[in-house]
């Protein structure tokens, strides 16, 4: 099949807006996480799963899960409150595409009422197939973050216990193979149907941080916008809890080399599934109440 032109009309939407991928926007602009993805198809050896998917977000429980239809009640009653929130985002607790039937739903049902709204998320990159792309693509999904810890088997291997496909479980090397082999996929389809395409990478001592650079440069050959190297936050009772985090040297160097293939996002602040508000604000009580009572 080839690509359509893409859908993206940027004089309805302002992409501009988008607090973490606009420095000048992260001031002014909100956004809003909907928690309705809660199941995951891999293990990463740095994600605790009592907390959110720390691939973009901060530890820290989720108030509740919701289902497409409360997050759209839930978002109604947020823009009710607030006038800053110009994205939603779906991005956990678990990933997106492990739930794909509620992840698209929810776009589906958020585009539909809130036609200038910024539509965003973010996913591991297993279980994105060219059909959600071209979906997500026609919903006018503008901004789509992949995950990625390697492009050598070897060392993406490290990073995840294992990953489910298809029925099957995939282990140390090959499971590197599967992730980079659905990551590098999903970036070139992201591309192919005009979406802006981010890479987080999460920076693991001694496991990953020499290979950063070479992340960059792999995906920048494919096209993606800008990356957003994350460092490890060590976190109980996992397999990389007892690694050092990252240091200021190891944080810039890696920076500092990655910056030479690729745009980066250096304002990032970490945020949990269910964030609401601009980057680095806390949830508040009055927030963290009203996702509970959505979930009943
Ligand atoms: Fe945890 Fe996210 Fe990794 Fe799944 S993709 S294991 S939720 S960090
Ligand atoms: Fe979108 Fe990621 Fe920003 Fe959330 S943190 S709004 S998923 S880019």
């Amino acid at each position: 099949t080839t690509a359509t032109a893409t859908n993206i009309d940027p004089s309805e939407i302002n992409l501009d807006n988008h607090p973490c991928f606009s420095k000048g926007a992260c001031a002014t602009y909100g956004r809003i996480h909907l928690p309705i993805a809660p199941k995951c198809n891999i293990q990463c050896n740095y994600c605790n799963r009592d907390f959110d998917c720390v691939n973009e977000s901060r530890p820290g429980v989720t108030s509740a899960v919701l289902s497409p239809g409360q997050a759209l009640a839930y978002l109604d009653k947020v823009m009710e409150m607030r006038d800053d929130i110009a994205v939603v985002g779906i991005a956990g607790p678990g990933d997106p595409f492990a739930n794909p039937t509620e992840t698209m739903e929810t776009f589906r049902l958020v585009r539909e009422k809130y036609p200038k709204m910024i539509l965003c998320l973010s996913t591991n990159g297993l279980g994105l197939t060219e059909n959600y792309v071209r979906e997500l693509a026609e919903l006018k999904v503008s901004h789509v973050t992949i995950t990625m810890n390697g492009v050598d088997p070897e060392i993406a291997g490290q990073v995840y216990a294992w990953a489910r496909h298809d029925k099957r479980i995939y282990r140390h090397r090959q499971a590197g193979e599967l992730m980079i082999e659905s990551q590098l996929q999903a970036i070139r389809w992201i591309k192919q149907y005009g979406m802006i395409a981010k890479v987080n990478s999460i920076i693991v001592p001694g496991v990953n941080d020499t290979h950063l650079p070479q992340i960059a440069k792999t995906v920048s050959s494919l096209g993606a916008d800008i990356m957003n190297c994350i460092p490890l936050l060590p976190t109980a009772e996992t397999v990389f809890e007892n690694l050092p985090e990252p240091d200021a040297k190891m944080r810039f160097g890696v920076r500092l080399k990655c910056g030479e293939h690729i745009n980066l996002m250096t304002h990032c602040a970490r945020c949990r599934a269910d964030a609401v508000g601009r980057l680095g604000q806390q949830n508040t009580e009055e927030i963290q109440q009203l996702i509970r009572d959505c979930s009943r």
